[in-house]
């Protein structure tokens, strides 16, 4: 029986091994979710979203804290700075940039200066919401979201998986839906030549006549 440790390492392997291939081929399936209902989407990503997060670990990952880092809202940087014991300009000052584009903070250098040496975010508890909320898998708009979810699954296992998810969920989705067209017409054809009425594919089978 594999443990939580082996499913992440298999998931982050696969991921190391077929993102590159898969990218162009996850942008595609993402773009023709816009013909499923959004609360198909979001009801399936979420499902997904916990599927992989029961295996993937961030504590072993922190990818996103190399490549991406934190990203400050303005009325957070006080708090956070007294977290730290620093004034708020000297946190800035320290660690800090100003983004005017995304109107954030961003880390003035990658990896994140508040990832420890353990791979473990050393302001945990007083991380800001950007990194609470990353990779936003399990929000409850994942079907607007659906671009930001393609550039993630470059940096994120976990996106990249739940993606996979999502495409195998739509591709049975689909199959059902053949094949409920495919009954349908068998029914209509039944019809046509007097072997089944209207009612026959729903209603019950008639009880055997009582001799
Ligand atoms: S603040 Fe912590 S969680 Fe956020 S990017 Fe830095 S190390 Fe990662
Ligand atoms: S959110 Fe994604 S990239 Fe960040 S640590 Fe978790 S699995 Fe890794």
């Amino acid at each position: 029986m594999p443990t939580k440790k082996d499913r992440h390492v298999e998931l982050v392997r696969q991921w190391v091994a077929e993102r590159d291939k898969r990218e162009k081929y996850q942008w595609q399936q993402l773009w023709h979710l816009k013909n499923e209902p959004a609360t198909w989407v979001d009801a399936t990503a979420s499902k997904a979203h916990n599927k992989v997060f029961a295996a993937i670990d961030c504590k072993r990952c922190a990818n996103c804290c190399y490549k991406i880092g934190p990203a400050f809202r303005p009325y957070e940087i006080n708090d956070f700075a007294q977290s730290l014991g620093l004034t708020t300009d000297s946190l800035i000052e320290q660690y800090l940039k100003w983004d005017p584009t995304e109107s954030i903070y961003e880390a003035r250098s990658k990896p994140c200066p508040f990832l420890g040496k353990d791979q473990l975010c050393t302001v945990y508890e007083h991380r800001p919401e950007s990194c609470r909320q990353y990779p936003h898998t399990d929000s409850s708009d994942f079907a607007n979201s659906r671009y930001m979810h393609a550039n993630n699954s470059a940096v994120c296992p976990a996106v990249y998986h739940v993606i996979e998810e999502l495409i195998e969920a739509r591709k049975n989705k689909k199959a059902e839906e053949k094949f409920e067209r495919m009954l349908l017409k068998l029914h209509e054809y039944e019809k046509e030549i007097g072997l089944a009425s209207d009612n026959s594919l729903s209603s019950e089978p008639s009880p055997p006549p009582v001799s």
